[in-house]
């Protein structure tokens, strides 16, 4: 689609272009559209007391012409005024596309990975949840049934936040092998078959970042409030390297304040019930094993070498520990698999009664192997809607409710992955991870640490090496890094405190 913009948040008009006109790639021409040409012509102006924003949608030879607008006060902390503006543009092509289209997505105009973020922080703007909820369907036009979900996140957000204490953070620690590559895996993870020599090294330069991050962490007066190994497969590791890590972990940290400690299992075929006990043992409290799905075929579709009995076995050795909550993921839409499939998956993982259960939809993202050969049929859009209904009743019928969501950039639909909890068992680390409640310090493979300004939401981001080969060459440049973090500091006045909340629709 031609665009023509006045301002320059080109991202905000591409978001929208990519979420409601999927096969349009965006131009940029100098010359106006020609006759019968579909073309977008965005623009922000700025008054006494409102800053608007106009979309004029040419579309099929027809002209929508919307709006959206802020008070000019909204735009007095630097900050915040970026995203006011490009919410306002969002919102304005957004109304005149679906005046155009005569139908919307069920996230309407949210584009965002993290749409529970806009409830939670207008509740602690002041508005009710009654009134945050009314904003959601009118202001964004969010359908019933996603409200629901982001509605309930907000509210485990909330319970969260009230948990947590100054100077707590999470500590997250990457494991970037796995047995074998699941063909819809789009994370950096080695196969352990042709990467096995670089394991042991591997280990040896993480159990250094361990115990130097944790000499950091004491300096600076941080505490541990949650821990998260994962992946790739932390389990791909033998349970004698395992016990090696975690003793690492519990020498070179204070944990006496981590309420949750989760080692993720995930593959089935690398569960055997010595890593099970060292995983219990070392002190973890939670695991996952990660069916997908539980129909064989679906699985070797997948490339997954194990099978849904395999699965049932891990579940049970998990559980023989006594002391380990599991969370299971399924994935709705996966190739070769169908509404029937799926239905089954879900009552078979429903009857294990596992603490947390996540619902991802198949996100096809580049480096995925499913995008290389057109060797599978992904099911429609529609047959994926009611994997995530049936999901959804099921769920809710069982007890189970959502605690956190995100959605992803590639995914496909307008679908998002959610997090289910029976009472009272939400993950934190996945809370405060997903919506950026606090910092997270990462270790080892692919980690990513996110620095948090609690008080500005302002978030500064260090990466870890992906590949195992690299992060070993890059150890010492990583080490220093880690030896010299430097943390946020609450400087910035919080804006949920400056009075009446500027308005915007
Ligand atoms: S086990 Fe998980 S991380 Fe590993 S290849 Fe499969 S989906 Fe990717």
């Amino acid at each position: 689609m031609k665009l023509y913009l006045n301002h320059s948040y080109r991202y905000a008009v591409e978001q929208t272009l990519m979420s409601l006109f999927p096969g349009d790639a965006p131009l940029y021409p100098e010359a106006p559209p020609r006759a019968g040409e579909n073309a977008l012509y965005s623009s922000l102006s700025y008054g006494k007391q409102w800053v608007t924003a106009c979309a004029v949608l040419i579309h099929e030879g027809k002209q929508y012409r919307r709006r959206a607008r802020a008070e000019i006060r909204a735009l007095s902390d630097e900050l915040e005024r970026g995203r006011v503006l490009q919410r306002m543009i969002r919102l304005s092509f957004y109304r005149a596309a679906a005046d155009a289209l005569g139908e919307e997505p069920p996230w309407g105009a949210l584009t965002g990975v993290r749409p529970v973020k806009l409830p939670v922080k207008a509740m602690e703007h002041g508005l009710t949840r009654g009134q945050a909820e009314t904003r959601m369907k009118s202001v964004y036009r969010v359908s019933p049934s996603r409200l629901e979900l982001v509605m309930s996140c907000a509210d485990a957000c909330l319970a969260a936040k009230q948990t947590l204490t100054e100077n707590e953070i999470s500590l997250y620690i990457g494991i970037p092998f796995c047995p074998s590559r699941c063909a819809y895996c789009s994370f950096v993870s080695a196969e352990v078959g042709r990467s096995l020599k670089l394991v042991e090294p591997f280990l040896e330069g993480l159990l250094e970042e361990v115990y130097t991050a944790g000499a950091m962490l004491r300096r600076t007066g941080k505490t541990v409030r949650s821990v998260y190994i994962g992946g790739g497969t932390p389990t791909t590791l033998s349970a004698s390297q395992l016990e090696r890590l975690m003793g690492a972990v519990g020498d070179s940290f204070d944990l006496s304040r981590c309420t949750e400690y989760t080692v993720e299992a995930g593959r089935p075929d690398t569960i055997t019930a010595e890593k099970a006990a060292v995983i219990a043992a070392c002190g973890a409290g939670r695991t996952s094993v990660n069916p997908q799905s539980m129909e064989d075929a679906a699985l070797r579709a997948m490339g997954r070498p194990h099978t849904a009995v395999d699965v049932l076995r891990a579940y049970e050795l998990v559980r023989r520990t006594g002391s380990l909550s599991v969370n299971m993921d399924l994935i709705a839409g996966l190739p070769g698999s169908t509404p029937g499939g799926f239905f089954h998956s879900l009552d078979t993982v429903l009857s294990l009664e596992p603490e947390n259960i996540t619902v991802h939809t198949l996100a096809l993202k580049k480096g995925s192997s499913l995008l290389t050969g057109g060797r599978f049929v992904l099911p429609s859009a529609e047959e994926v809607t009611s994997m995530l209904e049936y999901a959804w009743r099921a769920l809710a019928q069982a007890g189970y409710k959502p605690y956190y969501l995100y959605r992803q950039k590639y995914m496909s639909g307008s679908f998002e992955n959610v997090g289910w909890c029976m009472p009272g068992r939400q993950s934190i680390y996945n809370i405060c991870m997903m919506e950026e409640l606090h910092s997270v310090l990462a270790l080892g493979g692919g980690g990513i640490t996110k620095l948090v300004n609690p008080a500005t939401g302002a978030i500064r981001r260090i990466s870890n090496p992906k590949y195992p080969r690299e992060y070993i060459e890059r150890l010492p440049h990583i080490l220093a890094e880690k030896e010299q973090m430097i943390w946020p500091i609450n400087s910035a006045k919080s804006t949920a405190a400056s009075g009446r909340t500027p308005r915007d629709f």
